[in-house]
């Protein structure tokens, strides 16, 4: 079947096509200029690269995020145009006719692996899949594919999986010798995955990508930078009750917002087709799209962004004067050391941040009166 032929049996017309390569384009970062590169290349893919998708320690919520996503949306472009070879959750077939099916597109080699979940190392048979360890699945399936993407944040750094026992760890830590893509978030983003897959087709290599290995086009801004509450944090207009309807759009940073420590382009672009997004809703940022996100506990070795809804200590900064250590301690959790940092600092030593009283567990919080100008 055509390209053009399989557009209109998607019920799609070229003019709806090129308003989709359009979107895509700007999900990308790239200027408009692109798009007619954009566009030939995914008519290109009539040949439909391959795709394997594998799901390990996993609640299918990234799956099901890229899936829901807007119409006509990354979804139907990527399953579409794409030939996804195996995928748990929506392919037909089971059991060792699925398997042996995953092991004939392995060796043929050359397809774009995408992982979701995360991979238990402590020991293999926390995750077995038709008798085989996951970790050795993804091991050889990395081992030909021609581009790695790890979706969502058990597959980048191990997720809310990692603070339990399974030594649950992200791709990246388990492939070393070949370069891995990570789009984290929990989920992930449909555009992430959209305009990653579309890089692939177009440039046919990784995309520029930050110490994280994140593309700096969806994860190169701080989202504290762009949060649509930044006012009211520089009038240190912050929400501490959840009841009162005069803090609605107050900085959420003492209801344990991480956004000062999140690189996402969440802000700018927001989630369900431009519909909302976390803090806009009155929900602080988890930092889902950070190592640190979930991270805590004592089977989990790394500083964390957990509890949710609560400041967390997570790093110290220096010169600080004229605060008590306890207030410092709180004042900058979660606040990035380049950037917010100084801000927070600075609200702190004006003495702007209001103190532990409002903070201690189990007492309402009471708002300080006529702090909205
Ligand atoms: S701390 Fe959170 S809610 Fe407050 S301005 Fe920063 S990102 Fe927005
Ligand atoms: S705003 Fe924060 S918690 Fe919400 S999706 Fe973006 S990075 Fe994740």
């Amino acid at each position: 079947m055509d390209f053009q032929s399989r557009l209109e049996r998607k019920g799609l017309n070229r003019r709806e096509f090129l308003k989709a390569v359009a979107a895509a384009t700007a999900a990308l970062g790239l200027p408009a200029i692109y798009e007619p590169r954009i566009a030939e290349a995914v008519e290109k893919a009539a040949a439909k690269p391959p795709v394997i998708w594998l799901e390990g320690q996993d609640c299918t919520g990234c799956t099901e995020s890229v899936l829901a996503s807007f119409d006509p949306g990354p979804a139907e472009i990527v399953l579409d145009l794409l030939s996804v070879r195996y995928h748990e959750t929506i392919m037909a077939a089971s059991g060792t006719v699925a398997e042996s099916w995953l092991e004939d597109n392995i060796k043929q080699g050359g397809y774009l692996l995408v992982v979701e979940g995360s991979i238990p190392t402590a020991d293999d048979r926390f995750l077995t899949i038709g008798g085989r360890p996951f970790r050795q699945i993804v091991e050889e399936a990395a081992a030909k594919a021609g581009a790695i993407v790890a979706v969502g944040a058990c597959a980048c750094f191990g997720g809310i999986p990692a603070a339990g026992p399974t030594g649950a760890k992200g791709v990246q830590d388990v492939v070393k010798n070949k370069p891995v893509i990570n789009l984290p978030g929990c989920p992930v983003k449909p555009t992430w995955v959209l305009g990653t897959v579309l890089q692939y087709l177009v440039f046919k290599k990784v995309p520029q990508l930050d110490g994280n290995k994140r593309p700096l086009a969806y994860f190169g801004t701080l989202l504290h930078d762009n949060c649509p509450r930044r006012g009211h944090f520089e009038q240190s207009q912050f929400l501490t009750d959840w009841n009162d309807p005069s803090q609605k759009d107050y900085c959420l940073l003492l209801k344990g917002c991480k956004g000062p420590k999140t690189y996402t382009d969440c802000a700018q672009s927001w989630w369900n087709d431009g519909v909302n997004f976390c803090i806009n809703a009155s929900s602080p940022c988890a930092g889902c799209t950070q190592p640190e996100f979930y991270a805590a506990g004592p089977l989990d070795h790394r500083a964390g962004f957990a509890p949710l809804y609560v400041r967390t200590d997570t790093m110290s900064l220096p010169g600080v004067g004229g605060v008590s250590p306890g207030t410092v301690g709180k004042v900058i959790a979660g606040a990035a050391v380049v950037g917010a940092g100084v801000h927070l600092i600075g609200n702190a030593a004006t003495g702007r941040l209001k103190q532990e009283k409002q903070e201690k567990p189990g007492k309402p919080d009471k708002p300080e009166k006529g702090r909205r100008n």
